[in-house]
């Protein structure tokens, strides 16, 4: 990593912030405070911060609006969202949302720490999708050509399941939610269902997959989406 990165913390709660502040200073972040929804958002657009901590309880415009905000503008800065402890339902539609990962309150710092590592590391990584070739065993993704390859043999994909393979390859070990899925491979203004993106996953599996029934390319990721497995053991 380079420099001191920029943390953004949206969170209505004065203790909770604070001693956020305090930690993520003491490990070396420069930290920025948002106590509100509308004072978060003006802060991203001011400061472009490197990740944003964001609480989805807050006054006004709550944890998920603004997430979809951000996205919705086309920001990529990872956001880990802060949910209440056994609120399944929240973690997954922040994630359907566009964060990336999320922590629970009340919030152990030490783990809240290694969590924004673990994201900014992600998000470090030189993009996959700058590369030309992708290589995941047994598949190989020409993106310049718009060919994918299973030992060597081409497969024969659509457009549409060609873009969500490579979609799901460059992302490996990432969950890509449906809507990721709509807006990336069809575009936002398409109107196409939830159910298109599963019957293309099927299709895709089928010509990809030694055994459709039991995939080890693409994983079901359940009432979220689907994830690249990243460390395929194939002959
Ligand atoms: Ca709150």
């Amino acid at each position: 990593m380079s420099g001191r990165r920029k943390i953004l913390v949206i969170e209505d709660e004065p203790g909770i912030r604070l001693a956020v502040k305090d930690e993520l200073e003491f490990e070396g972040f420069d930290v920025e405070l948002a106590e509100d929804g509308a004072g978060g958002l003006a802060a991203i657009r001011r400061s472009r911060p490197d990740l944003i901590l964001l609480d989805l309880m807050l006054p006004g415009r709550n944890g998920f609006e603004i997430c979809q905000e951000v996205r919705a503008q086309g920001l990529r800065t990872p956001i880990i969202v802060i949910t209440a402890r056994n609120q399944e339902a929240d973690k997954v539609r922040g994630l359907e949302l566009g964060a990336d990962d999320y922590v629970t309150k009340p919030l152990g710092l030490a783990e809240l720490v290694a969590r924004i590592r673990a994201v900014l590391r992600r998000s470090d990584q030189p993009k996959a999708r700058d590369r030309d070739v992708l290589d995941v065993p047994p598949l190989r993704i020409d993106l310049r050509r718009h060919a994918a390859f299973k030992r060597g043999v081409e497969l024969p994909l659509t457009d549409t399941e060609f873009r969500m393979l490579a979609l799901l390859v460059t992302r490996a070990g990432e969950v890509i939610t449906r809507d990721e899925f709509l807006d990336q491979v069809w575009g936002e203004h398409v109107h196409v269902t939830h159910r298109t993106v599963d019957t293309h996953v099927a299709s895709l599996r089928k010509k990809i997959e030694d055994d459709v029934e039991h995939p080890t390319c693409i994983l079901s990721v359940r009432n979220v989406g689907y994830r690249f497995n990243e460390n395929i053991t194939s002959p």
